[in-house]
């Protein structure tokens, strides 16, 4: 942007106002004895025509200033470039103890529940997972269609095996499946998962029998069954008794993991593996990881 004194122009190149003009003109005449306080109050007028020179020429307003999702600037710092995964390497999974896997599923629940998941490509994680796959956990959940299991770990396309079956219990099929994961495959954790509000739970609690619903929930009753002795409701219709019986049910699956997988147990006592119990929480997304 230029001035032109000698027109006495009322507008300048693309868009100063008129009275930015004369106090541009005032400036440049300005005697050149003037006094501090006369230097003070040019300096004073110099930027009040760059400040408005900016606005008219670069429409730089507050409201178009880069922000958040929420329109804050705040919100903007906090936006920072989304994270992003690959899939891992053999190399990379096998660099990893029981601990650091468990702490990384910790993690990823907690940006689970922040709402700050991990940005993903799945269409190129599957092209880069085709010639194999080194997940570094095994995880046992229920078969319930809230439960994203990969998601509640902000976990990706081969970073976890998930086995599924109503009630998370832990049958031959299950240990098999299991034994593949850690031994054969190389993962480090083995993490039971049981949930609140559980309908094969309460099934179980209840004795439903209906076709081979029956014989699955057998799987569960030692979890009821060890509750004989509590003086309450036994029945699904009592939420603490349904609460107790669902961790119960971890716990025993995990004992019967260690008492029916010699391979499990013994990779587990060298260090090679962990196997831990947690509830998820569907209310708030939640896991609590059981203390040892
Ligand atoms: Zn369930």
């Amino acid at each position: 942007m230029r001035c032109s004194r000698n027109r006495g122009a009322e507008r300048f190149g693309n868009g100063c106002s008129s009275a930015a003009a004369r106090r541009m003109r005032l400036i440049f005449s300005a005697p050149f004895k003037s006094t501090t306080r006369q230097m003070r109050k040019t300096l004073s007028n110099l930027l009040t025509v760059t400040c408005v020179t900016c606005l008219l020429t670069s429409g730089c307003t507050e409201s178009q200033r880069p922000s958040g999702p929420d329109g804050s600037p705040a919100a903007a710092d906090a936006n920072l470039a989304p994270r992003a995964e690959r899939v891992l390497t053999r190399e990379e999974r096998d660099q990893l103890t029981p601990d650091e896997v468990l702490d990384s599923l910790k993690q990823g629940n907690q940006r689970f529940v922040a709402g700050t998941l991990t940005s993903r490509d799945h269409s190129k994680q599957v092209r880069s997972a085709a010639l194999g796959q080194f997940p570094k956990a095994v995880i046992l959940s229920c078969l319930d269609s809230r439960i994203p299991v990969e998601d509640v770990f902000d976990r990706g396309i081969g970073d976890l095996f998930v086995a599924r079956v109503a009630g998370n219990f832990a049958n031959t099929d299950i240990l098999g499946s299991m034994e593949f994961g850690c031994k054969v495959s190389g993962s480090k954790l083995i993490l039971v998962l049981g949930h609140e509000h559980c309908g094969a739970i309460s099934g179980a609690i209840d004795d439903v029998e209906l076709g081979n619903i029956t014989a699955m929930l057998a799987n569960i009753r030692p979890a009821v069954d060890h509750f004989a002795d509590y003086q309450g409701d036994k029945s699904s219709a009592n939420e603490e008794f349904v609460h107790m019986v669902a961790e119960q049910n971890v716990r025993s699956t995990i004992a019967g993991i260690r008492k029916n997988s010699p391979i499990l147990a013994d990779m587990e006592s060298n260090g090679q593996l962990k196997i831990v119990g947690g509830m998820y929480h569907m209310d708030t997304g939640t896991v609590t990881f059981f203390e040892e």
